[in-house]
């Protein structure tokens, strides 16, 4: 552990292969979210170094150093990106865990999926693709797939690794060139990710790495006229004025923002596992997850039992650090985002909401240095309520009463909101009508959360634009081009002569 530390003491940025620090040398701590001890400084990155990597992203790209590379060349890269992922697993989550909080258990799952997304999208870009079409002779038209320049890459703390690979992967496979930057409360795993990159030999200025402020850094990547496109994860609020952002140049834009998803459970699911993945579905990541099922619909006739199950299932619910293998759920990313949560639950007893459980922060138990909140149950909500319209983030749900299926849809579709959704019935019929009728991106029958390199990963109304993963995630980061080409080659005879 000590060696572990030593190692991330001090973090540089990775621009046209080289480790760098800030170009002012200016520097933010990076905290450990379970006892507030700083664990590293990062530079904090300027509008300099942002062009810096930019130009250096542009020169490679436009050189074609990356996008010339034959996709069987390019794969064997992240075939191998892969295996290093795997080979510095137990470190990635030991850091994982040290910088953003989430269990030991939860940074393995998410190493694992980083590992596996690289082999996917290494395995697909050499599979076919494009199209020919049988239009009017002498001509024969085809459409090819490119990559759409330099990618900026804006990524949020709570999955610090996951959420970089789910973009670096595909854009990369794409034969794009990337700029790319982690949360600045965040950036130990990205910046071993790019330690990988330079490992396996990428070539200089086809990855790079600035870290610092969204405003400062984030906004330089959004705007720069050599950025071809921006793809953002994060709060919707930052992602309407990245849109807006990059608007003035035109670039492509994908955005996979925040949620306030709906878990329906109906009376004849399967009771106890309805209330264990409803569980799962809001207190994984303490909360800390854009699909979290934040809003739990019961079905009245279930409604008391259920509430009862799952306060008394939410309150042994063991809290504690990351690194204690007996930890179910850790704490909060970090002090700002503590008290952003407290100010919620504060927020619902003003509304009139009655706290079934938990509600407070953690302090005893030696937690007291650490930013830990008790799992939390809002019950007596009304759908116009703060808490039940707006993404809380962290590890508090709202459990409402429906009593039809009609009712059930319209309080689920009811927010701004439509990343996930999910529901729980025996009757298979009713689970896929329910399901067609949900405004989301992301739905479940029967389970919560888990989801797959190969299907695609985005939102509805004000969760996002565009999709992540699958085939979908890789088109993201492709330019379609018609070719027609003249089989015929003789004037065309428009104009007389
Ligand atoms: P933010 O929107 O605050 O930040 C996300 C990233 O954007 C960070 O790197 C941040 O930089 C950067 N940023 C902030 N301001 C700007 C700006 N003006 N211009 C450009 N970049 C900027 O989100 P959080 O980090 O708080 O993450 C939580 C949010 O992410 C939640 O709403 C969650 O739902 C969403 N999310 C969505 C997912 C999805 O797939 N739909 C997945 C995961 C999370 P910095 O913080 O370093 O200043």
């Amino acid at each position: 552990m000590v060696e572990l530390k030593n190692r991330i003491a001090k973090l540089k940025m990775f621009i046209n292969g080289e480790w760098k620090d800030s170009e002012n040398k200016e520097t933010r701590p990076v905290i450990n979210p379970a006892n507030g001890e700083v664990i590293s400084h990062a530079p904090e990155g300027t509008i300099a170094d942002a062009r810096a990597a930019i130009y250096a992203a542009r020169k490679a790209f436009d050189e074609g150093v990356w996008s010339g590379l034959p996709a069987q060349e390019r794969a064997s890269y992240l075939f191998k990106i892969a295996d290093k992922i795997d080979e510095y697993a137990d470190e990635l989550t030991h850091l994982e865990t040290m910088d953003n909080g989430k269990t030991l258990r939860e940074a393995g799952f998410d190493v694992g999926d980083a590992a596996a997304c690289f082999r996917y999208y290494a395995g697909l870009i050499t599979k076919p693709d494009g199209y020919t079409y049988h239009v009017a002779d002498p001509v024969q038209a085809m459409v090819v797939r490119e990559p759409v320049g330099v990618c900026g890459l804006i990524v949020p703390w709570n999955y610090p690794l996951l959420m970089s690979v789910w973009k670096i992967a595909p854009s990369l496979a794409a034969g794009n060139t990337i700029v790319f930057k982690p949360s600045e409360v965040t950036p130990v795993t990205p910046k071993k990710l790019f330690e990988i990159f330079e490992e396996v030999g990428l070539p200089k200025g086809v990855a790079n790495m600035v870290m610092g402020a969204g405003p400062v850094v984030g906004n330089e990547i959004a705007s720069h006229p050599e950025v071809d496109m921006v793809s953002f994860t994060g709060g919707t609020k930052t992602g309407k004025h990245i849109m807006k952002t990059a608007a003035d140049t035109m670039k492509k834009v994908s955005l996979e923002l925040g949620g306030k998803s709906p878990n329906i459970i109906f009376a004849d699911a399967d009771f106890e596992t309805a209330v264990d993945y409803a569980l799962f579905g809001i207190y994984a990541g303490a909360g800390q997850v854009c699909s979290a099922g934040s809003r739990i619909l019961v079905e009245e006739t279930i409604y008391d039992q259920f509430v009862a199950r799952f306060a008394e299932r939410a309150k042994q619910i063991k809290v504690g650090p990351g690194n204690d293998p007996s930890t179910e759920m850790g704490p909060l990313v970090s002090k700002e985002h503590l008290d952003k949560v407290l100010r919620y639950i504060e927020l619902g007893k003003q509304e009139g909401a009655t706290i079934a459980c938990g509600g407070n922060r953690i302090v005893s138990g030696g937690l007291d240095k650490g930013y830990f909140v008790e799992p939390t149950v809002f019950v007596d909500v009304k759908q116009e309520m703060r808490i039940v319209q707006e993404e809380i983030f962290g590890p508090v749900v709202v459990i409402q009463k429906f009593k039809d299926e009609k009712e059930a849809i319209k309080l689920a579709n009811g927010t701004v909101y439509g990343l996930a959704g999910g529901v729980f019935t025996n009757d298979g019929a009713k689970g896929l009508r329910v399901i067609k009728k949900l405004r989301s991106g992301i739905t479940w029958v029967n389970s919560y959360h888990p989801t797959y390199n190969e299907a695609p990963w985005g939102g509805y109304k004000q969760s996002g634009i565009g999709r992540s993963l699958g085939t979908f995630g890789l088109e993201e980061f492709q330019e379609i081009k018609q070719i027609n080409i003249n089989l015929q080659v003789e004037p065309i005879g428009w104009f007389s002569n």
